[in-house]
């Protein structure tokens, strides 16, 4: 596939700025630099020419211009993936949706919301703020719409609203030949043939570009609660939620975090937080009745499984403060390992097996004789595992041990990545997860996109 791909010529870049305007193209160092590379430790690697595009008409013709000229396309949201998802790395075009990113309308009685891909989601929450809705996904960084229904992205809020995937309702999206087509409708129930909708959801770009996406929304919770609660060890953190999810309480977020992270949290961001294993989580109720009641089965389920610590607050203030150092945790992380790099891997498993999950990674990490920390959106059986490495050798090492942790969930039952998509990293274990299904997915890829243009290296290992 990739021998086939031709160069961006002077030709092709003058047909470009035809097409999008001259502003709206450019092959500058710095521009294709910015953009080389995602917040993953996947090498960068810069495409040719930078196009940003304004509208979906523009974004199918250039489709057509690249696939005529098999020049590959990369699409680029923000760059805040984590597998490398967004790396052009057989270099060609590189689409940042950046520049489409209006809300189109919104259909508050049908508690619904039409944007362009490149809206954040934090943006888009800001501006729905006087509707009293929100679009519940929320992966921490401020990806675009684009690139979360793209990742399926998921995040804290999983557990109770669902990741991208259930929070979409139909889309727009450009093919490789350059039509336009609509995919879903804005009917919450669909059952009008195959669910292109969710075809295009999840697939990284590699079968067509989203230009425009319908999604779900829900009203802001009239009453909010956070709680953390500290465990002795690792072990009984993650017993607790198995307990709490099994209680019926319908967490809003249910995150774990091993101790050297709450540790740095604590002393980063001043957080009132335990140097011990903790869960932080969310409730969201219409009542505040309900939600007291709620807290209070929360801590009884806690302390029987031997927490040390229990904190609930439906203070504002504190409870932003308390989500604001979650999402910084990998910043602050980073800036404690000034001289190292940091290799981030997500897989997930059914929730009955997380607490055998955890347990393989800490005696790996026993084993090996490393630094790992450990985090997840525990409610979903999602973990992230983060290695610090430093050198080449390092980075073999850590790769050994990413291998053993994803044949570990695949063994569970679960999945290679949960969340962060599959990317450049996650392609090798494709095969072993799907077997035939993957022959399928090779199948709608040559028919959506015979040329290979899409985002190729990714998700198959062999592109
Ligand atoms: C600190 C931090 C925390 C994070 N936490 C989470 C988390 O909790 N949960 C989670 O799920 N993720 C998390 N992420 C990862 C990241 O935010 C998600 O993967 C997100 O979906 C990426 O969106 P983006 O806009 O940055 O897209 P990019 O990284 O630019 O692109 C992601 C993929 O989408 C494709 N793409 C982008 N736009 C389009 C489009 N319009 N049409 C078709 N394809 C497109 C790209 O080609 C690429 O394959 C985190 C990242 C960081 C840095």
């Amino acid at each position: 596939m990739s021998s086939a791909f031709q160069p961006v010529t002077p030709e092709i870049t003058a047909q470009l700025e035809q097409i999008v305007g001259r502003a709206a193209v450019s092959t500058a160092q710095a521009e294709r630099d910015l953009r080389a590379r995602d917040q993953s430790f996947h090498p960068a690697h810069a495409a040719d020419v930078i196009v940003w595009p304004q509208t979906a008409q523009q974004v199918a013709e250039v489709l057509k211009l690249a696939n005529d000229h098999c020049i590959p396309v990369t699409p680029w949201g923000v760059g805040t993936g984590l597998e490398g998802n967004s790396i052009a790395l057989f270099g060609g075009i590189q689409l940042s949706l950046e520049r489409m990113d209006a809300i189109v309308e919104v259909h508050a009685d049908d508690f619904q919301v039409t944007v362009q891909p490149g809206i954040g989601h934090k943006d888009l929450n800001a501006a729905l703020a006087r509707t009293g809705l929100f679009f519940p996904p929320d992966p921490g960084a401020n990806a675009s719409i684009g690139g979360m229904l793209a990742n399926n992205a998921a995040g804290i809020r999983t557990v109770k609203y669902g990741a991208s995937k259930d929070n979409v309702l139909r889309m727009q999206v450009a093919l490789a030949d350059g039509r336009l087509i609509d995919v879903g409708s804005r009917s919450v129930k669909q059952a009008s043939g195959y669910d292109l909708l969710h075809l295009f959801v999840g697939s990284e770009g590699t079968l067509g570009v989203i230009t425009e996406a319908t999604l779900k929304l829900v009203p802001v919770p009239a009453h909010m609660s956070a709680a953390t609660a500290a465990f002795p060890t690792v072990e009984s953190a993650v017993e607790a939620v198995v307990a709490i999810r099994g209680s019926g309480l319908d967490p809003a977020a249910l995150e774990f975090m091993d101790a050297a992270h709450t540790k740095m949290l604590r002393e980063a961001e001043g957080v009132d937080l335990q140097d011990y294993p903790t869960l932080f989580m969310e409730f969201h109720t219409a009542h505040e009745e309900a939600l007291a009641l709620g807290i209070e089965t929360i801590r009884e389920i806690c302390e029987e499984l031997g927490a040390v610590h229990f904190r609930a607050t439906t203070d504002t203030a504190e409870r932003k403060q308390l989500w604001h150092a979650r999402h910084h945790s990998y910043e602050i992380m980073v800036r404690s390992h000034p001289d190292k790099q940091f290799y981030i891997m997500d897989v997930a498993v059914p929730i009955s097996t997380y607490p055998e999950l955890i347990r393989y990674v800490e005696t790996l990490k026993q084993e090996r004789n490393r630094t790992v920390y450990l985090l997840g959106h525990a409610g979903d059986g999602n973990i992230h595992v983060e290695f610090p490495f430093a050198d080449d050798a390092e980075y073999v090492h850590v790769k050994e041990m990413d291998s053993a942790i994803v044949l570990k969930a695949l063994e569970l039952g679960g999945t290679a990545t949960g969340e962060h998509g599959v990317g450049i990293g996650k392609a090798r274990y494709m095969a072993q997860e799907h077997g035939a299904g993957l022959d399928v997915m090779r199948a709608i890829k040559a028919t959506l996109d015979p040329n290979g243009i899409l985002n190729p290296g990714k998700i198959f290992a062999d592109a």
